[in-house]
């Protein structure tokens, strides 16, 4: 049987001290923070947005220019046949579904937005396929929103951090981090931990040694933990 994790006792006030600690630290090691995912418009995000579930940002980013001179406006999206989407967005994986998301939501867009995609969290995630997620991604990236990312890197860091104790449901873990962390920081804040994930709190092998914020990690040198 697998091994449980030690837990780390989450208090609030105790996280949000830690997020005003490590903040400065990761804003400095990351300077330059945005999205990988390379796009033109709100509507071309949400395409890579929905295209990145399961899918590593770079194999998004060699696809969509292609896809976005293909279907240049939502209107070629939502009239296209969905065999034909599949074959173009196979490469991502999980072609068939995302395939259905993407052609959905253009269609409702075009019915009820005239067009445009929508700013604000209650519409988007009103278009079919698009979850909390995708929608932050949309806000705090296209529409300069604050918008908290709860992708796999922000989860697994918030879990070593300690800052919430529901770090396994993403819409729960969202709604904690709103609370600690100041709001217009809140997606500047979801780039730094995805960038600290990616770089040197990786996933197995988080880099302790020289992590830039271990002395506020409660997670540091503790395998059990990770
Ligand atoms: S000290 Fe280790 S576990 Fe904590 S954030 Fe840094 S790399 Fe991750």
């Amino acid at each position: 049987m697998a091994k449980r994790k030690a837990k780390i006792k989450v208090e609030k006030a105790e996280a949000a001290e830690r997020v005003k600690k490590i903040y400065p630290i990761l804003a400095k090691a990351y300077p330059k923070v945005t999205t990988a995912l390379r796009f033109g418009n709100p509507l071309e995000l949400l395409i890579a947005t929905i295209l990145s579930a399961q899918c590593t940002d770079a194999r998004v980013n060699m696809v969509t220019p292609d896809l976005f001179k293909k279907y240049p406006s939502v209107k070629e999206w939502a009239n296209a046949e969905l065999s034909e989407i599949e074959n173009d967005i196979r490469s991502t994986g999980f072609f068939r579904n995302k395939a259905v998301s993407i052609k959905g939501a253009c269609q409702a867009i075009v019915k009820q937005h005239d067009g445009a995609v929508p700013d604000s969290m209650d519409e988007l995630v009103k278009l079919p396929g698009v979850g909390r997620k995708t929608a932050n991604c949309v806000l705090g990236n296209a529409f300069g929103q604050p918008a908290i990312m709860c992708d796999t890197h922000v989860i697994r860091l918030s879990r070593r951090l300690g800052l919430s104790a529901n770090s396994h449901d993403a819409v729960k873990l969202e709604f904690d981090l709103a609370e600690i962390i100041p709001k217009k920081k809140w997606t500047v804040f979801s780039h730094v931990l995805i960038l600290h994930g990616r770089n040197v709190c990786r996933a197995r092998k988080p880099d302790c040694e020289n992590c830039q914020i271990s002395r506020y990690c409660p997670s540091a040198n503790r395998p059990d933990l990770w």
